[in-house]
């Protein structure tokens, strides 16, 4: 595999020094960051070499060794620090220039560091519960989170209206300090958001009285969304550009809905279809029977037909979910289960018995090896009919 130059990568002279170099590689690594790309291959893969070429030419020895034996000559010596096989295989030094440039991890999302660079805003998560048919018929719903707004008070600034500003001694004005750090690959500079101004570069006289000197509050949103029918338990709904305050211009960040469906006394949901455990008598299913079921549209009439066997199941066409951001409904299905009766006092186990008789010739024992004569009062009369039915059994006349 024939890997490009790096300097090409970085578009840098050979000659560049330290800050054009990294100068370069923000530049690109803001254009070709994942998260500014979504989906996008190219991107990523571009990104990754990008990464990988500004860690090669940021690191002296790694830069010399590169510039006399071109790539053997880094990746021999890379295989120590687990190379550049992914996202993970950063140095520590460098997470903390990808975290100093997007805040925090890979994303633009987090803390504000640094100051000149655009950044989204932070993503908020709002849970939502919903009732199971209104995740299947969908709803209006007005949601309600805390959300970073401009102060008010000072709109932004900080500083409490009508006090000065001084520029911050510690990072000269700039927002940002910098750390040299050892690490595997040799030293590395990452620069940090000032401490002593949080990287805004100035302090103030007195802090603005609202925010803190934060120049942003925290806020209650509230916002009215449409869920569609057809959502399901675990879905997430996007909200672009709801989120917290981004940073120099950046958007703001996303609002997360995680959407939860309580389960139903009477359904089971898979996908767009429903289930339904319809109890039925054995009368019913031997005979057929006309019965109401739920659905999800209300009552509706259903017909048992003769000799139904339990476990059959019968479907109840578009009587389902509706299709999500899509056309037509799944289906019901309506699950036969024969209850089976306990309980019974002496007149319907009696009638069960003769049911039984009827049905297969015999005498209906509870017990296989002898009758009960509780149960069976007449147990005398019974056996005697049972033997009889014995006898003509044998004689070959039943
Ligand atoms: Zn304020
Ligand atoms: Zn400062």
């Amino acid at each position: 595999m024939s890997k490009s130059d790096y300097y090409e990568l970085l578009e840098v002279q050979r000659n560049a020094d330290e800050s054009e170099l990294k100068k370069a590689y923000r530049k690109l690594a803001m254009k070709y960051h994942p998260d500014r790309n979504p989906d996008n291959k190219d991107a990523e893969a571009k990104f990754k070499e990008i990464n990988e070429a500004y860690e090669v030419l940021s690191d002296p020895e790694k830069r010399r060794l590169y510039d006399q034996f071109g790539h053997a000559g880094v990746n021999q010596n890379a295989g120590a620090g687990g190379g550049f096989s992914g996202f993970d295989g950063f140095g520590g030094g460098f997470e903390d220039i990808i975290s100093e440039m997007f805040g925090g991890g890979f994303g633009f999302n987090g803390a504000s560091r640094g100051r000149n660079s655009a950044r989204k805003g932070k993503d908020i998560r709002v849970d939502l519960t919903l009732e199971f048919e209104e995740a299947a018929f969908g709803k209006k719903q007005t949601i309600e989170y805390l959300r970073t707004e401009d102060c008010d008070v000072c709109h932004g600034a900080g500083n409490e209206p009508g006090t000065a500003t001084h520029k911050c001694s510690t990072c000269n004005g700039t927002g940002e300090v910098r750390y040299s750090q050892r690490s595997l690959f040799g030293e590395s500079v990452s620069i940090k958001a000032c401490p002593t101004c949080k990287g805004k570069g100035e302090t103030y006289e007195q802090a603005c009285r609202q925010c803190k000197g934060h120049g942003i509050i925290k806020k209650r949103y509230t916002k009215d969304i449409d869920i569609p029918a057809g959502v399901f338990h675990g879905a997430n709904m996007q909200l672009r550009g709801e989120g917290d305050l981004g940073q120099n211009g950046g958007p703001r960040g996303d609002v997360i809905i995680v959407l939860r469906v309580k389960a139903h006394k009477h359904f089971t949901r898979d996908g767009n279809d429903i289930y339904y455990d319809l109890w039925v008598r054995y009368a019913q299913a031997v005979l057929g029977a006309e019965v109401m079921v739920p659905t999800l549209d209300g009552k509706a009439k259903f017909t048992i037909p003769e000799g139904t066997p339990s476990g059959k199941q019968f479907k109840l066409k578009g009587k389902g979910v509706p299709v999500l951001n899509g056309y037509g409904r799944g289906d019901q299905y309506v699950k036969i289960n024969i209850e089976i009766p306990t309980h019974l006092n002496k007149k319907q186990k009696e009638a069960l018995m003769s049911f039984d008789e009827e049905m297969t010739g015999k005498k209906t024992s509870t017990s296989e090896s002898e009758s009960d004569q509780k149960t069976q009062p007449k147990g005398k009369k019974a056996d005697k009919k049972f033997f009889d039915k014995m006898k003509d059994a044998l004689n070959g006349d039943s």
